[in-house]
């Protein structure tokens, strides 16, 4: 039996980065980045107006008020995609919409409602005084030239969105999906929807996990509960490893009579890693690979299970697609916390903000046969394995699920 530590750093020798694909942009939304974005022009990319007014030069409006407007020449149109060639001299204006280019000889807008307005006349009366830069958006003084707007390994949010199609992206490069096989082993699953006979339970984890590959970003190809045979186990994972970069297992990996994933595994070639990890839940935990094939043994209770897909197997797939994993947060316990004398201990709890501090605290169902235990859970609690356990006010890791926010 390993420690926690020891099985992440072994497993971080044995992650292959996939293959990268170039979509559309509207294609890519909530994918990986697999590309450095840097700007292909400043920002603005020109010198524009940011209100409907005038284009003048400053110094023309000095004095001008209400009481003592000032006239200027009208000597062209300006809107937002059709600039104009015509400079601004001494006692001249122009029309310049939104957006619209600042004629060159111009140094601030007058905004309409500080003027006669617009109309076709060849004058405008302006009412109120300006300075030079007034209402004007400067080239590159959002983002220059060159400058890195989105680093590779970033998910694809609305706002990468934004920012690619801004700078004339209309296709990226972006990690492609890791191919994933799940399967149950129990001769005791049932599908939801039949009838349950006694002694038997519905299968509820390949659920959890095609729920979790899902928003992982990657692409459950092969799913399937197997009975307690080695046969149909045998036929399953051999296709599983030609096809698939991933293969997840719940069950059948611990020491019951009729637990022969790993031993199939072995058979068809999968070099083992490890087996069994100093953790609670989830102590048989199998990790192995077959050639670029990464392959999970998850236990099966399914506390255990989904516990175990969060903490292994979630940082593989993003590290997998090119993404950092996110650095967890320490939280104030408000209640006691189980430690465990030689095992890590994880459990579901729940984490909120309280006098500007992270506090925590555990489930209070702890068998890792109660999954009700996930369903008022924003994070996962996890610590070290420790003499006595851990008391309020004492600090704890905490592993914000993914898809949940700090309530
Ligand atoms: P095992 O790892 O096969 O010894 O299973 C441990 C426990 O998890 C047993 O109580 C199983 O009935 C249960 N279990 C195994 N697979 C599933 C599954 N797919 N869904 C729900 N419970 C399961
Ligand atoms: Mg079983």
């Amino acid at each position: 039996m390993i420690t926690v530590k020891e099985a992440k750093s072994i497993i971080q020798k044995h992650i292959p980065l996939l293959e990268t694909e170039t979509v559309s942009l509207n294609k890519a939304g909530s994918r990986v980045l697999a590309q450095e974005i840097t700007a292909t022009f400043p920002s603005p990319r020109f010198d524009n107006s940011a209100m409907d007014g005038f284009a003048v030069r400053a110094v023309d409006t000095k004095g001008a008020s209400q009481s003592n407007p000032i006239t200027l020449k009208m000597v062209s149109v300006i809107s937002a995609g059709s600039p104009s060639d015509v400079a601004i001299s001494p006692g001249e204006s122009a029309q310049c919409m939104t957006g619209g280019k600042i004629p060159d000889g111009a140094d601030a807008i007058v905004m309409v409602e500080d003027t006669t307005g617009f109309s076709d006349a060849n004058s405008v009366q302006i009412f109120a005084e300006t300075q030079p830069g007034k209402h004007i958006r400067k080239q590159g003084e959002e983002i220059q030239e060159g400058d890195v707007l989105i680093l590779k390994g970033t998910s694809i949010t609305p706002s990468e969105i934004g920012t690619l199609a801004n700078f004339g992206y209309a296709e990226v490069a972006i990690a492609k999906k890791p191919r994933i096989a799940i399967f149950g082993t129990g001769d005791e699953l049932v599908e939801p929807g039949n009838e349950l006979k006694p002694g038997q339970i519905y299968n509820s984890n390949l659920y959890v996990f095609a729920e979790l590959a899902k928003r992982a970003g990657a692409r459950v190809v092969m799913r399937n509960v197997i009975k307690d045979d080695r046969e149909s186990l045998r036929a399953f994972l051999s296709e599983a490893l030609i096809t698939c970069d991933m293969i997840i297992s719940s069950g059948g990996v611990s020491m019951g009579r009729f637990d022969y994933v790993r031993d199939v595994f072995m058979e068809l070639g999968v070099q083992e890693h490890f087996w069994r990890v100093a953790q609670k839940p989830g102590k048989p935990l199998f990790f192995g690979t077959a050639k670029s094939t990464i392959i999970f043994g998850l236990p099966g209770n399914p506390v255990s299970a989904y516990i175990g897909f969060i903490e292994w197997v979630w940082p593989v797939l993003n590290r997998m697609m090119g993404k950092k994993d996110p650095n967890f947060l320490t939280g104030i316990l408000k209640e006691p916390f189980p430690r465990e004398k030689v095992k890590y201990r994880f459990l579901f709890g729940n984490a909120w903000m309280e006098d500007g501090k992270l506090v925590c605290k555990p489930a209070t169902k702890v068998g890792s046969h109660m999954l009700s235990s996930s369903l008022e859970a924003n994070c996962i609690l996890g610590v070290e394995n420790g003499e006595r356990p851990l008391r309020p006010g004492e600090e704890i890791r905490v592993n914000i699920l993914p898809w949940k926010t700090i309530g």
